[in-house]
């Protein structure tokens, strides 16, 4: 029936709440692995190693070898808001590490079924524990919820079955598998180049050919190489360390860049960190590409891996929950900044032979 007036105001269970906060943070398979991997570097690991099933939507795996969970914090592990990594409001402006609001398990667990198998360096055997919507919960039925020991190795092996399980319209709205698995290894690649002082491995479950692997202590240039083609490496030109002027802006930039006509171009390529965090800024990109078109033959695309640093106080990461978009102080000149500084780099490579501008 249609009530007359106003229906009265109830406060939403606290599961309904978590629930709909779980499906904007995990927006799809891709942005599990991404707070997976994140979580997984923020713990030291130098081997990351993903196991895919159906584009992550039946099976994500990720087995890190970093410092471990203690037995003791495993019962908040996936409880919304448990986090080791911040402790007081003031200490978001010098976050170093990737995460911070506790959220990402969480969500995880609250579309998908979680099972965590732990080893801290200090412990003789490792954990293994099972979670759902936040919290423990018995392997099978008649099991207890404590966690069990188990055999492991140093580090975190965190698994996520059935993605969605519980959300059937989010679900119905993935289309290709197929889709879904290059969504991640965009994101593994992106990852990957950025952090090749990490060895990482991405495949699909069962199958003995990962399709990214890279070795520990590589280089960016050389994991652009083995993730991308030997031909782009070679044609980059590297933008060195550089200090962003005017110097007020305390702020760096590094990356590899394609020169001018650059045989890639066609097809393009764009990755942006800002402190480490891979993030979306389309007002840069835009900057970036319409300063090439001075350089590249139309329906061409710059190749594009950029890594900013600036003083984290100036930086506001908590604009949305997954974290993609950032805002920071000083915007327009940062990216005038960044755009003078790649300009340079091919400025400098390109007046040494006979070049044509394309007007
Ligand atoms: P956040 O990263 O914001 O703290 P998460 O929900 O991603 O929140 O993780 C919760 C906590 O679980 C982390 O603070 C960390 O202590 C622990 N954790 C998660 N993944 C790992 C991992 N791979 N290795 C070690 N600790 C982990
Ligand atoms: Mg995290």
């Amino acid at each position: 029936f249609e009530p007359k007036g106003p229906r009265p105001i109830l406060k939403l269970h606290q599961d309904v709440v978590n629930r709909i906060a779980a499906s904007e943070i995990v927006l799809r398979p891709a942005a599990a692995i991404k707070e997976l991997l994140e979580n997984s570097l923020d713990a030291g690991s130098t081997s990351i190693k993903l196991s895919i099933k159906e584009g992550g939507l039946k099976l994500i795996q990720i087995t890190d070898n970093g410092h471990g969970i203690n037995r003791a914090d495993l019962p908040l592990l996936c409880e919304r808001y448990a986090t080791s990594k911040l402790r007081e409001f003031k200490d978001l402006s010098s976050m170093r590490t990737y995460g911070f609001r506790g959220e990402a398990l969480a969500s995880i667990s609250y579309c998908s079924h979680v099972e965590v198998v732990t080893k801290t360096r200090e412990d003789g055997c490792g954990w293994k524990a099972h979670y759902s919507d936040g919290a423990l919960v018995p392997a099978k039925a008649g099991a207890g919820a404590e966690p069990r020991p188990a055999a492991a190795n140093d580090g975190t092996i965190i698994s996520a079955e059935d993605l969605f399980y519980n959300v059937p319209m989010r679900k119905r709205s993935f289309k290709s598998a197929s889709e879904e698995y290059n969504k991640i290894l965009d994101v593994v690649t992106k990852y990957a180049i950025h952090n090749p002082h990490c060895a990482w491995v991405c495949k699909k479950a069962g199958s003995n050919m990962p399709d990214i692997s890279t070795p520990v202590d590589s280089t960016a240039r050389a994991n652009i190489s083995l993730l991308y083609t030997p031909s782009l490496a070679n044609e980059l030109l590297e933008v060195p360390l550089t200090t962003l002027k005017p110097e007020m802006l305390d702020a760096k930039c590094r990356g590899w860049v394609s020169n001018a006509n650059s045989s890639w171009a066609r097809k393009g390529g764009w990755m942006l960190f800002i402190n480490n965090r891979l993030v979306e800024s389309p007002k840069i990109k835009k900057a970036i590409d319409s300063m090439y078109t001075a350089y590249l033959a139309k329906g061409s695309n710059p190749w594009v891996y950029l890594s900013l640093e600036m003083d984290p106080a100036k930086i506001d990461v908590n604009v949305s929950p997954s974290k993609a978009e950032v805002h920071f102080l000083n915007e327009d000149e940062m990216i005038q900044a960044v755009v003078s500084a790649v300009h340079d780099v091919l400025k400098g490579a390109n007046t040494s032979r006979s070049f044509t501008v394309q007007t």
